[in-house]
């Protein structure tokens, strides 16, 4: 695909490192500006070595904290963050917000650690397929670490978190009644589970309940496999990327559970470890490739239904308007199936022009 020359210097400064171009590209990825997917998918090249990290939970679990003892922490080893916030509902502009807020929180000052928030309201289009192309933007960076962090409630943000390789759910300490209210979806999702606020009452007790259901879907084979099909895995014994589907890949992973303080950093070594060990078990089992796949294939069927939209659309609109043909058929003249067949033919033609032309260019 090509690109506008202006288009073209920002990819060469995003690439060089400079955080104005990242910030900028992602502002077109959030607005769909012109020429933004031209952007992404130059970026694609450049993009596979980052570990993408998702952290969710309700809201006042401890998630900003914990991210931003995480990002202190990854920086201390020398390892570049960046962190998106996903803010499904706030009112507010959130970057300004969570600009400080890292800037409280953080003892560097460097901009190594990149904030970006970003909203369903600010973004046109879906937040799930902006909150990946951003990752896209930050993996092409360079970025070594890419936090995702949402609030875990509907299903648009368990989609968000999909685009994490790891995913951390926070559960905080509570009345025990807590962890049979937290939705189920939320709960398949984990591939570790971070008992935050390990500093008040009740926390063992969370721990132990935790342990208890992690156990219980070990034995009905409904969590413990995280948020990954094993099945897809063993079906496609022949991909030749996977290592030996005998090996570690039968055993599955049983998420551990981490006590932290956010507030004092303590526990979050651990939580470190037991990342890292998450993302070794999808290296070696294979499932790392897998995701990527069922990620690449969601993401060409995403654009496809989008721009064949788009598409329709414009035949519907050359063809008078829905509304018209609405009237139409109230009146009688015509039916919706005569219409869908009418306003397709111009694109079936067009499509089976494209197939030939095609044939013609491979022979
Ligand atoms: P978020 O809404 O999930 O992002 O939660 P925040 O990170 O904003 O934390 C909510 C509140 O809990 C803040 O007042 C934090 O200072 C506090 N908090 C976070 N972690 C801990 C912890 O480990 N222990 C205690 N006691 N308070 C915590």
């Amino acid at each position: 695909m090509s690109m506008d020359a202006a288009d073209e210097s920002l990819l060469e400064e995003l690439l060089a490192g400079k955080h104005r171009a990242l910030a900028r590209i992602i502002s077109k990825i959030e607005n769909r500006s012109p020429g933004y997917r031209e952007l992404v998918s130059e970026l694609y090249a450049h993009t596979g070595d980052a570990d993408v990290i998702g952290i969710t939970g309700s809201p006042g679990a401890g998630k900003s904290t914990l991210v931003d003892k995480l990002a202190e922490a990854y920086r201390d080893q020398g390892e570049t963050v960046g962190i998106i916030a996903i803010d499904p509902s706030s009112p507010f502009t959130g970057g300004a917000v969570l600009g400080d807020r890292i800037r409280m929180a953080s003892t560097v000052g460097d901009m190594d650690v990149f904030v970006r928030s970003m909203s369903a309201r600010g973004t046109l289009g879906g937040l799930s397929t902006a909150t990946a192309d951003a990752v896209k933007a930050m993996d092409a960076f360079g970025k070594d670490k890419i936090i995702i962090e949402t609030v875990g409630a509907g299903q648009n943000e368990i989609d968000i978190v999909r685009t994490a390789d790891s995913v951390a759910v926070l559960v905080p300490p509570g009345s025990g009644d807590d962890i049979q209210t937290l939705k189920a979806g939320i709960l398949e999702i984990a591939d570790i589970f971070v008992v935050n606020k390990a500093d008040r009452e009740g926390a063992a007790r969370t721990v132990q309940e935790l342990r208890d259901m992690v156990q219980l879907g070990d034995e009905s084979g409904l969590a413990g496999g995280g948020h990954h099909s094993q099945e897809v895995i063993d079906a496609h014994d022949d991909w030749d990327d996977e290592p030996d589907a005998d090996g570690a890949a039968d055993e599955g992973w049983t998420p551990p559970i981490v006590e932290t303080v956010a507030v004092h950093g303590t526990g979050v070594d651990e939580f470190i470890d037991e990342l890292a060990a998450h993302r070794e078990y999808l290296v070696d089992s294979g499932e790392h490739a897998e995701q990527a796949r069922t990620r690449y294939a969601e993401e060409i069927r995403t654009l496809l239904r989008e721009d064949v939209h788009a598409m329709l659309e414009d035949e519907l609109a050359a063809a008078g308007g829905v509304d018209d043909l609405a009237e139409a058929v109230r009146q009688g003249e015509t039916d919706p199936y005569s219409i869908a067949t009418d306003v397709l033919e111009p694109v079936a033609a067009c499509l089976s022009d494209l197939e030939t032309d095609a044939d013609a260019d491979s022979r």
